[in-house]
């Protein structure tokens, strides 16, 4: 299992991204659910999921 942070360039959202090589996944793209910005295209070879973690526009509202 592979874990890293991505951020949206578009947006700033923090993203936490793991990837299993062991498992296939779903042949597809990750958008940002904040400003539908394509993070990442998946070939669907392995199996890869992201959480977000870091929402601007959320917490700017919350403040
Ligand atoms: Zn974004």
């Amino acid at each position: 299992m592979h874990k890293s942070d991505i951020t949206c360039p578009s947006c700033g959202s923090g993203f936490r991204r793991i990837q299993l090589t062991s498992e296939p996944g779903t042949k597809g793209e990750y958008r940002c659910p904040v400003c539908d910005t394509a993070l990442e295209q998946f070939s669907g070879d392995k199996f890869i999921a992201y959480r977000l973690t870091v929402q601007p526009e959320l917490s700017r509202v919350m403040k």
